[in-house]
């Protein structure tokens, strides 16, 4: 089974004309709350294309946390190391004006007590991982525990990018990131970034010792790299609404095929095709198909 240790967030979506100057009140509309949480998205997108997923988490005593959950449960993800806990759910405030410029503010929450004891607590679950899929929403501590822990691949998406020792981040196999990301993680490793082209970046990573990279370009697709190459994936050719939580809806189905056995180019190559379809209507959750559901090609 594939095991998510990472954030869960309700978002509190905001809509303005124009977003407000310091201290200055404006009057905005929407306010309704929707699942989110970079680690909640991907163990969704997973579960909806198969997999059996379980999640390591925390959310607060809250109203927010119902909703917070409500595509996790409804996706049959196993929630029995989803903890509640004596602080706030993650909440992340998205103001979106009308020029499409958004600004968000996240409160972690109890997504920052998903740290090194937490972690080490659900060993057990973590030793019987076929796939550990990270992000970087929890404590650093808590991802360098939960790579700790697992005996078999480990995943990482490491968005945002925050600062691991570099040891635990090479046992990612593929890292996922976007060109922004693959370049911050680049500065990590102390290697120069000035205007490289996405084979450059997957080269460099390589060259940083991960054994195998997959870059997500958005429109442009995706690439594959690994000792034997790098590989272009192509998306489809879609209309695209909202681009929230694309990469996220890539990561969960990348990480179901991976699990069902697929190589990483035929894992990404349908990774590509939900993202596609995810970007074609509103949210992140609400926008990820199912096994049901035909995908758009290339
Ligand atoms: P992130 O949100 O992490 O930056 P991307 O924007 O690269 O991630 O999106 C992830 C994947 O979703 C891409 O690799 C691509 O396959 C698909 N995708 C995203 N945006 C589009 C788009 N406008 N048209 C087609 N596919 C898209």
């Amino acid at each position: 089974r594939i095991v998510v240790v990472g954030s869960i967030n309700a978002d509190l979506n905001v809509l303005v004309d124009r977003h407000p100057a310091p201290g200055e009140t404006l009057l905005g509309s929407g306010g309704h709350i929707t699942a989110g949480g970079k680690g909640a998205n991907q163990a969704v997108a997973a579960a909806l294309q198969g997999a059996d997923v379980a999640f390591v988490g925390a959310v607060g005593k809250d109203p927010y946390a119902a909703p917070a959950l409500e595509f996790l449960r409804s996706s049959g993800v196993d929630l029995t190391a989803v903890s509640e806990v004596d602080d706030t759910t993650g909440l992340a405030v998205i103001t979106v004006a009308k020029d499409g410029e958004n600004n968000i503010v996240v409160i972690p929450g109890a997504n920052s007590l998903v740290n090194c004891d937490y972690v080490s607590s659900q060993s057990a679950l973590l030793a019987e991982a076929g796939i550990l899929l990270l992000q970087g929403e929890i404590p650093a501590d808590g991802f360098k525990e939960a790579i700790h822990h697992t005996m078999r691949r480990v995943v990482v998406n490491l968005a945002p990018v925050i600062e691991v020792e570099t040891s635990a981040l090479l046992e990612a196999d593929p890292i996922i990131a976007n060109e922004h990301e693959a370049g911050l993680i680049l500065d990590q490793f102390g290697a120069g970034i000035d205007s490289m082209d996405p084979h450059e970046l997957a080269q460099a990573l390589l060259d940083a010792g991960f054994a195998s990279v997959v870059l997500t370009l958005g429109s442009a697709g995706a690439l594959v790299a690994d000792a034997t190459g790098i590989t272009d994936i192509a998306t489809p050719t879609v209309q695209a609404v909202d681009t929230t939580g694309a990469g996220d809806a890539f990561a969960g189905a990348f990480c179901a095929r991976l699990i069902k056995g697929d190589s990483l180019i035929d894992a990404a190559t349908h990774a590509a095709r939900v993202g596609a379809y995810s970007v074609q209507t509103a949210g992140a959750q609400a926008s990820y198909p199912d096994t049901s559901v035909s995908l758009p090609s290339v």
